[in-house]
């Protein structure tokens, strides 16, 4: 649909990508400035992007002039979208940064189109100020401007702001075109390539920017050999239990993209950094439950754990299906938990030791 709307010279100029997180919404808003802006006239003519002229180029570094991600900030409970200082071509003096109404009227330095990325564009403060000022854009858009707003969560948007853009929707990927993806980006041996698209459970961008990069993969290879190393289970290991999962936690940086910041305070307090991460490694221990369940139920091709297949025949026999189950359900609820708030050692050793031991 994007596409053509380059061919048929239809580009909106208010656009809402929605969709559930870590699911591509902002490669997709990426590669859609690309298209608008490719100097590959071929490619620009079919709606496409070369990926090496100078404008793919840019804007993959993130340094096109015109194309421009916004990130809301809410610093002493107002929400601004920062512009950085224009860039200038060489030899002019830098200009002041300007409101995004003021930069919008201005013409493109060097692309075709202006494209403003807003990611998230659900921030509370974006109801108010900031996204008043932006509503004013929307309404009477120059030419070459296109805004893209992004976000999973439209309720928390100013109605006023949903209605004056194009609503794209983006689903979850089928198993199938997620292993497609992790295969072209490549790196990865078919064993992980199977775990991650499984782990992944359709979304595509959250499998994309695990393959780029290998954090997870590694905190999950720690994690699994020291369950192995665990399992023969008494209380001091669900303990070791709790403080691997809190010491990976703390030392990995899971993901980078977080759509739930708001407040000001940049920096990352421990507590904050352990919160975020949690939820990815205790998806990782659950699908080692999943895994030793269907492996208990006959089913040992459908495990998402392939590469840590032998392990996992060692250890299934440990537990029977109703713990088991047991297990991931509150493997699960935990995660819950954690993402509201509770405390996290106590949630951690409380989930470790109902794991090894309850059911
Ligand atoms: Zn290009």
């Amino acid at each position: 649909m994007l596409r053509r709307s380059i061919t048929t010279e239809q580009v909106g100029h208010a656009y809402l990508f929605l969709g559930p997180e870590g699911i591509g919404k902002r490669t997709t808003a990426l590669a859609y400035a690309k298209a608008l802006n490719c100097q590959d006239e071929d490619a620009h003519a079919q709606g496409d992007f070369c990926q090496h002229c100078r404008a793919c180029h840019m804007i993959e570094m993130g340094h096109h002039p015109d194309v421009r991600l916004l990130t809301p900030e809410t610093t002493g409970g107002k929400t601004v979208i920062p512009i950085d200082a224009i860039r200038t071509k060489a030899g002019e003096n830098a200009t002041h940064p300007l409101p995004l109404r003021e930069d919008a009227q201005l013409k493109p330095m060097e692309g075709r189109m202006k494209v403003y990325i807003l990611d998230p564009a659900n921030r509370p403060g974006l109801q108010e100020d900031a996204g008043n000022a932006l509503l004013l854009t929307l309404e009477e858009p120059p030419p070459h401007v296109v805004i893209i707003l992004i976000s999973s969560r439209p309720s928390a948007m100013l109605p006023t702001l949903v209605s004056r853009c194009q609503p794209v929707r983006f689903h979850l990927a089928p198993y199938a075109a997620v292993v497609q993806t992790l295969e072209e980006i490549g790196g990865l041996s078919p064993e992980q390539t199977a775990a991650l698209a499984g782990m992944a459970d359709g979304r595509i961008g959250w499998a994309r920017a695990m393959a780029c990069s290998p954090q997870l993969l590694t905190a999950r290879q720690t994690l699994l050999s020291e369950l192995d190393r665990l399992l023969p289970a008494g209380l001091p290991a669900a303990l070791r239990l709790a403080e691997t999962l809190h010491h990976l936690a703390l030392s990995t940086t899971v993901l980078p993209v977080d759509e739930e910041e708001d407040d000001g305070k940049a920096r990352m307090t421990s507590d904050r950094q352990v919160r975020r991460n949690l939820p990815e490694l205790l998806d990782v221990l659950a699908t080692w439950w999943r895994d030793m369940l269907v492996g208990e139920l006959g089913q040992p091709d459908r495990r998402l754990n392939r590469d840590f297949a032998v392990l996992l025949d060692r250890h299934r026999a440990r537990f029977s299906p109703a713990q088991l189950r047991f297990g991931l359900k509150t493997i699960m609820q935990t995660k819950r938990l954690i993402e509201r708030n509770a405390n996290i050692d106590l949630a951690l050793e409380c989930m470790c030791m109902m794991i090894l031991f309850g059911g």
